[in-house]
This record gives C-alpha cells, sequence and structure tokens, in this order.
C-alpha cells in the first residue's frame, strides 16, 4: 500500500498544519505541498519558511487536484471551509483534519463531502501553547497518538492509507468511534485545560497586591497550569462549544470529586488524602513507562547552574519548599 501523495493540501497554516509539512516533506512523502490559510500576513510567513509548493488564499484553489486534504484550522472555521472546498474535492481524494473535537466535525463537515471522496477525520494528540507557522516542527508528532474517526462507508484500504501515512509522520495511530474520541478527550484535555483557565483566572482576580506574590513565588503547581491557560484561546473557545456535552458530563464527575476532596481536607481526613494521592501518583508513573511525559525533574526543564543563594531569611521563616 502506497503512504506517498502527490498533492497534500493543507488548510490552516498554523502549529498543527506546518509541523504536518515539515514532517511530511522531510519523510517524503508528498510531490506537492498547497498552503491555503485567511490572512495574507500568515501566508507572507508560511511562504518565507518555505512550508510549501503553492500559496493560495482561496481554499478551493488549494484543495484542486489534491489527492489528500487535511483541514488544520480553528474547528469553528470547518463549516464555512467544508462549504467552500466541497465540490472542488476530486473522486478518490481522502479529506481529513485535525480538529480536537470529533463527532462535531463529521456533523458539520459530512454533509459536504461529495460521494467519492474519503472522509476519515483525525487528531494528533500532540501540541504546545504556540501558534502560527514558525510554531510548527518536524518532530511534534514524534511518539504522540493519533486518533482517526473514519466515516463509515470509507474503505478500509483509504483508512489504512491515513494510518501509515500517520505513522511515516511518527505517530502511533488508533482508529475509534467520534463520540468515545469525545468522551476520552474531554476527562484527558478539554477539563483539565478549563480547569487551568479557571485557576489561572482566580489568581488574575485577586487583590493586586496578593497577585504580585503569587507570580513572584510562582512554584511548579501554579506555572504549570499558566503553560496550559497559555493555550490559544479561539482553538480553546471552539474546544468547548463543540464538545460541550462531553465535557458537561466530566464537569459534573469532577465537581462531585471535588467535594469528596474538599470535605477531606475540612475533616482533617488524612488517610483519605493519602490514599488518593498515592493512586494518582501511580497514574503519573503509568504514563512516564508508557513513553508519553518525560521522567526527568521538573518535566526536564533546563535549569541554569547559579551560585548558591543566601538562605537564611527563608531558613527564619521555616522553609523553602515550594509546594
Ligand atoms: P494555529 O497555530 O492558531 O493556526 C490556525 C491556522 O488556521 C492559521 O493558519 C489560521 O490562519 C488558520 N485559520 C483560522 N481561521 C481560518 C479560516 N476561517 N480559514 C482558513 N484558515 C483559517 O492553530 P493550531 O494550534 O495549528 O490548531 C489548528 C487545529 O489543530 C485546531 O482545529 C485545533 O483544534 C487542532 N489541534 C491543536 C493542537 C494544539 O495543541 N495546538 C493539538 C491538536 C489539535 P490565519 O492566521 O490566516 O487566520
Amino acid at each position: 500500500m502506497s503512504v506517498h501523495f502527490r498533492k497534500l493540501a493543507l488548510i490552516g497554516i498554523g502549529l498543527i498544519g506546518s509541523s504536518i509539512a515539515l514532517a511530511a516533506r522531510r519523510q517524503g512523502l508528498v510531490d506537492v505541498i498547497s498552503i491555503a490559510t485567511r490572512r495574507q500576513d500568515t501566508l507572507d510567513e508560511a511562504r518565507q519558511l518555505e512550508l510549501g509548493d503553492i500559496y493560495t488564499l482561496d481554499a478551493a484553489e488549494a484543495v484542486r487536484g489534491a489527492d489528500l486534504v487535511i483541514l488544520c484550522a480553528p474547528v469553528g472555521a470547518y463549516g464555512a471551509l467544508a462549504e467552500a472546498i466541497g465540490p472542488s474535492l476530486e473522486a478518490g481524494a481522502i479529506l481529513s483534519d485535525v480538529g480536537s473535537v470529533k463527532e462535531y466535525v463529521h456533523k458539520i463537515v459530512g454533509p459536504h463531502v461529495p460521494d467519492g471522496v474519503r472522509f476519515i477525520p483525525g487528531h494528533p494528540l500532540a501540541g504546545t501553547e504556540h501558534s502560527g507557522p514558525s510554531a510548527g516542527f518536524a518532530d511534534l508528532f514524534a511518539g504522540r497518538w493519533c486518533v482517526l474517526t473514519p466515516a463509515q462507508d470509507v474503505p478500509q484500504a483509504d483508512t489504512d492509507r491515513l494510518v501509515a501515512f500517520w505513522q511515516a509522520l511518527g505517530s502511533n495511530v488508533e482508529c475509534m468511534d467520534a463520540a468515545h474520541h469525545d468522551m476520552v478527550l474531554a476527562i484527558t484535555s478539554h477539563v483539565p485545560h478549563l480547569i487551568a483557565y479557571n485557576i489561572v483566572g482566580t489568581v488574575a482576580d485577586l487583590e493586586a497586591d496578593t497577585k504580585s506574590e503569587v507570580i513572584k513565588f510562582s512554584a511548579s503547581g501554579f506555572r504549570d497550569f499558566t503553560r496550559i491557560a497559555a493555550s490559544d484561546p479561539v482553538m480553546w473557545r471552539d474546544v468547548f462549544l463543540t464538545n460541550r456535552d462531553a465535557v458537561l458530563e466530566m464537569l459534573g464527575r469532577f465537581n462531585e470529586d471535588l467535594s469528596r476532596l474538599q470535605r477531606a481536607v475540612r475533616m482533617g481526613d488524612g488517610p483519605a488524602l493519602e490514599a488518593l494521592f498515592t493512586r494518582t501518583r501511580a497514574i503519573r508513573r503509568s504514563i512516564i513507562s508508557a513513553g508519553q511525559e518525560t521522567a526527568a525533574p521538573d518535566f526536564g526543564r533546563p535549569h541554569k547552574a547559579s551560585p548558591a543563594p543566601d538562605l537564611s531569611p527563608l531558613r527564619e521563616h521555616g522553609g523553602g519548599d515550594d509546594a
């Protein structure tokens, strides 16, 4: 089975689109890459970075003659994009995407897919908090999962071809039902982002004095939330608008568990707290052994060697722990 495509059209060329372009080129998976985006500035930047061969602001023009089309824009833009490109898609082409939700994508794009075009939505579980064409890098997908949710009428050979494409980009690939994808991602990605946005928002609303202290002394806990809360506002707005039911279901469970935890703190229930924290530590270890996170201290952040600080004022106050 051939993993090679004649013409790859990328609609949207931010972090994910540019990473696909770089990885596909490096692996020799495509002859021609055509790129469409919304704004001239972004298109110019993509051209400067030499991410493709054809550059246009017209998505329909970009997909003409393409045998692989991947939507790489925010999910909220998909409806209008699908309507625009539908009539220009070639019979036999594979139409895919990278959006973080999948049921909505089937619902909004599906009706615009002409007969003979293979509709195989996808979601690479890889990303950073950076956006735009210059944020991409060819190794973004290495060792990360990519989930595909093929439409029911897609021949297995076409799904296999797209699986092979993502594997060649470095991903592990799994196919599943779109609703199942949305439920799993609601708890592993969407709700954690909502929690991060909430906690960082709470700090933003604190009195000015306290806020500066929090920022000054931000240790790993708060700092790691700020990394997630710096994620692209438009992309995440669309995630919560389009995966509402699954997110609300998981938030319900989260709230029940949080109430139980709040009660354990109020009652001074040490064994309950310790039992939970022991279980959660084991989960972190299993994520590391599955190769989905680094075991290096402090998430592998580089630490500058610096002269030993004078700790005497801290010792007087009884501690220097950052918990
Ligand atoms: P990004 O860096 O912000 O780039 C988005 C791209 O989409 C830009 O090129 C933007 O173009 C373009 N775009 C926006 N509206 C458009 C429209 N109406 N028509 C055509 N192009 C349009 O975003 P990203 O992080 O690559 O995310 C893209 C997709 O990947 C999203 O659907 C997201 O759910 C999914 N995803 C993201 C991550 C992540 O961690 N970032 C991970 C997995 C999946 P202009 O600059 O010209 O407006």
